[in-house]
């Protein structure tokens, strides 16, 4: 391939196929080169999508993407020994269009939205990975693929290419991982009739519900579980600190079977058939600890570029992901129209970014990886919580107390200062 491009995006995730479908809309000659067999291969998420940028992105896109059921019912659940404090954030508008998020399945997902980009005229190579870049000087003119006669020029690159991201630390834009910077996520696809998932999730038609989990199943390891219902599927899994995991000598597998093995989830899986069982890392870091965003000729988005919130209740990694691409893709208009694609041009990729969705909820969730960090939160917090509402639902032989008297009582060993500190800091992070 001897031809110039305007845009390279590397890599056909979602950061890749919305600035890919962004800059061929926009009339650029776009590649994409994804380094997978085929799209969709590489890509895992828990996961629920949230759709407001993908409206943006494809309009009515409920129209024809593969999507699994709309999510009508968030639920968070805390474990305490026996008990199971569960809550349910239903909204039944969430079930009509333009709807609020829904789980989806990545295989078919990233295809449809490649789909989009590749209609609008873009071209998508797979097998083949970008192991470097041309420079010109110190610019970015193209990239070096494994293939022979691989190298490819453009007027702008776009980096798209996963957590992992080597390529974004060979251009210099961002460092090693810190250990706090990265999450590990494991899930299992479980086969069941839809109707047996309606009925044990409380659902009708092709309602959905999700469940993030916090509590003793962890045993003091940062993190918690997932549960996201699909057409006729149920995706569960964890998210756990592997530093944490290698300090308790404990695997993430161990974690997930006793998350899978409390009596409130088990019943909800029960005789589901393993279609796939996947793990993936995902940049946790947030804010604080994100790459530089672009060099000369180079922008760079999605978890690439660390775009990910988790709060423990919302994972929002591939709505960020749509969002940067898009910016990304954008940015590289603006480039290829002034014939410019040096830093003060690209440098527009940042007024975008705050512009729209990315860096705003990057930076409202500054604060929620050191939240995240809180080891009270995932062990404490799930007991203290089971006691005091244990103790509003059970009548016993001694006088009825007050909430406070009862909170203060269960507070035990856990220090208040402590409690008041967690709670401005779960105030200002979510
Ligand atoms: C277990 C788990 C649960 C999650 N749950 C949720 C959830 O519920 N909601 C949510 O919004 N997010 C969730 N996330 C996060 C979300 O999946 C990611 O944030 C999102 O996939 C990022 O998209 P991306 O396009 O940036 O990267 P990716 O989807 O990772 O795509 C990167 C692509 O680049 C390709 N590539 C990499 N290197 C090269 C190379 N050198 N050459 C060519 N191609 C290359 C890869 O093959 C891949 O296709 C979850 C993640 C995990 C792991």
């Amino acid at each position: 391939m001897s031809e110039t491009f305007d845009v390279i995006v590397v890599g056909a995730g979602l950061a890749g196929a919305s600035a890919a479908l962004t800059a061929a809309k926009a009339g650029l000659s776009v590649l994409v080169i994804e380094r997978g067999e085929y799209i969709g291969a590489k890509n895992i998420t828990g996961g629920m999508i949230l759709t407001r940028v993908l409206q943006d992105i494809v309009p009515n896109y409920w129209e024809d993407a593969p999507l699994e059921r709309p999510i009508q019912h968030q639920r968070i659940m805390m474990t305490s020994g026996e008990r199971a404090l569960e809550i349910d954030i239903g909204n039944s508008t969430f079930l009509n269009p333009p709807y609020n998020g829904f789980s989806v399945l990545r295989k078919e997902f990233d295809q449809w939205l490649a789909g989009k980009a590749r209609e609008a005229g873009a071209l998508i190579v797979t097998g083949t990975v970008v192991d470097d870049f041309l420079y010109e000087g110190d610019r970015v003119v193209g990239v070096k693929t494994r293939r022979t006669e691989g190298n490819i020029r453009a007027k702008v690159v776009i980096l798209a290419d996963g957590v992992n991201s080597l390529l974004a630390r060979k251009a210099g834009l961002r460092k090693k991982y810190g250990h706090h910077d990265i999450g590990l996520g494991i899930k299992e696809l479980l086969a069941l009739p839809a109707k047996v998932i309606n009925e044990r999730f409380g659902l009708t038609g092709n309602a959905g519900a999700c469940y993030a989990a916090i509590g003793d199943f962890a045993r003091g390891i940062p993190g918690g579980g997932f549960i996201y219902t699909n057409k006729e599927s149920v995706s569960i899994g964890m998210v756990v600190q592997p530093q944490a995991l290698a300090e308790q000598r404990v695997t993430a597998d161990e974690v997930l079977e006793r998350f899978k093995a409390r009596p409130e989830v088990a019943r909800l899986i029960e005789g589901g058939k393993l279609l796939e069982y996947s793990g993936h890392l995902i940049p946790e870091g947030g804010y604080t600890a994100m790459p530089k965003l672009f060099r000369d000729g180079l922008l760079v988005a999605g978890d690439a570029a660390g775009f990910v919130v988790n709060t423990g209740i919302v994972l929002q990694g591939m709505n960020l992901a749509l969002a940067s691409g898009r910016c990304a893709g954008e940015t590289a208009v603006l480039a290829c129209q002034k014939g410019d694609p040096s830093t003060a041009v690209l440098s527009r990729y940042t007024t975008l970014l705050e512009q729209g969705i990315a860096l705003s909820e990057m930076k409202a969730h500054k604060k929620a990886p050191e939240f995240m960090r809180s080891p009270r939160l995932f062990d404490q917090y799930p007991d203290l919580l089971n006691n005091v509402m244990e103790q509003m639902v059970t009548v016993g032989s001694d006088p009825r107390q007050s909430l406070m008297r009862m909170a203060k009582k269960e507070l035990g060993n856990v220090k208040l200062m402590d409690v008041v500190r967690d709670a401005l800091m779960g105030v200002r992070a979510l």
